[in-house]
């Protein structure tokens, strides 16, 4: 009885002293992290490339300007530095991994401080705390960007063994174009195949919708790939060529991503906008503009799950870096560059002289085939989202999100 009394007690005590502490500190709520969280990174995504995306959608309207992508219309707007602990213009796997730990590295460091020490993933903090996580990208799942979230290595090019790490994270969903150094580096002693290697460790890995749909439905550990890169090698994106019958979208692998992760418990996803840099890399301004366009049709997926969720759930979306230096300094052609672009069956096989004559016809400059180092876009609209207005440091996201 008397234990009971006592015990009693300190439960109404620590009631009070908890109230006490919210009501007195307004910040108690924004403190906790969004019970939904979806971070979108537009792997070359510059200011600039985003606004050649956009004067192409004014065009399509008849505008000369104001036509916007569904992201640039959420109510916070800022800008992040993203320079890495060795040098003024990053690379995505230093980029990577100053969003998803809080901390700088080199260029080519993956998920490692400089000094090779491990660094932790908000992907494994969320987890812990009981959140289901999911990893996408429209390249490959062992490319810097996705696995920035997931692995640790001193080197972004160990690619193998960084996908090695994949079944270890125990995280519920990845989905991305496939694996590159499928066999290893050894060609003398090829190891396993990557999707043989990770089904051996448990993870499903599926190449279509419906084998998909039937992982979901177990509630497997699962990684979807795109169906034409099944039992290979990934094909590194072809920058300028048409994309397969069989394609998965962005859009999909996030539709999939929620079916699997689904409402019940809290999630954080990690989306990948990855062949924009690719595009922007080869200055191929279609690809670079519809790539995009791609990215954005995924993060409508989110913004839908955001207005059926809309006190729970955050929608972050930013860059890693600029790709490429676009501009343009008179009216782009977009007419004639359209027509170009549909007579060439909807592809760009251009050589970098060719290519770069055809952009100087239609008024659209690049300025590199690099990356840029000017401060990157962050948009942002949901729980906390005002946390991301104004200028930061792209070592401030994971504090942002976890509000720590
Ligand atoms: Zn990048």
């Amino acid at each position: 009885m008397k234990i009971n009394k006592i015990t009693g007690l300190l439960l109404c005590i620590t009631a009070i002293l908890t109230l006490t502490n919210c009501t007195g500190n307004k910040n108690c709520e924004s403190n906790m992290p969004p019970k939904y969280v979806f971070m979108f990174i537009g792997d070359g995504m510059s200011y600039n490339n985003v606004a050649l995306a956009e004067s192409y959608l004014s065009y399509k309207q008849g505008k000369l300007g104001g036509e916007q992508l569904l992201f640039t219309t959420f109510p916070q707007f800022g800008c992040a530095t993203s320079h890495s602990a060795d040098c003024r213009v990053t690379d995505s796997s230093a980029s990577g991994t100053a969003i998803s730990t809080g901390s700088k590295t080199n260029n080519a460091m993956l998920g490692v401080d400089a000094e090779g020490n491990k660094l932790r993933s908000i992907s494994y903090d969320l987890h812990d705390m009981g959140y289901n996580v999911g990893i996408i990208s429209s390249v490959p799942v062992n490319h810097a960007t996705p696995s920035a979230f997931y692995a640790n290595s001193e080197s972004r090019y160990d690619y193998y063994s960084i996908t090695e790490q994949l079944p270890g994270s125990g995280f519920e969903y990845f989905a991305a174009a496939g694996m590159i150094n499928y066999y290893g580096d050894d060609d003398e002693n090829p190891k396993d195949g990557a999707d043989i290697m990770l089904e051996k460790q448990g993870v499903n890995v599926c190449f279509s919708i419906e084998e998909a749909e039937e992982a979901i439905k177990n509630g497997d550990m699962m990684l979807v790939c795109q169906p034409y890169n099944k039992n290979r090698e990934a094909s590194n994106y072809d920058a300028g060529g048409a994309t397969p019958a069989d394609h998965i979208s962005l859009a999909q692998m996030l539709e999939l991503g929620l079916k699997r992760l689904t409402d019940e418990k809290p999630f954080f996803i990690m989306c990948e906008g990855g062949e924009i840099d690719w595009a922007a890399h080869s200055q191929k301004t279609f690809p670079t503009v519809l790539s995009i366009v791609e990215f954005d049709k995924a993060i409508s997926v989110a913004y839908e799950f955001y207005k059926a969720h809309p006190e729970e759930t955050l929608i972050v979306v930013t860059a890693d870096h600029g790709t490429g230096g676009a501009s343009f300094t008179e009216d782009p052609k977009w007419e004639s560059l359209e027509r170009v672009w549909a007579e060439s069956g909807y592809k760009n096989e251009l050589n970098g002289a060719d290519n770069r004559k055809l952009n100087e016809e239609h008024n659209i400059d690049w300025s590199t085939t690099h990356h840029t180092g000017e401060p990157v876009p962050v948009y942002a609209v949901g729980k906390g989202a005002e946390k991301f207005a104004g200028r930061m440091d792209n070592t401030e996201f994971k504090s942002k999100i976890l509000g720590r």
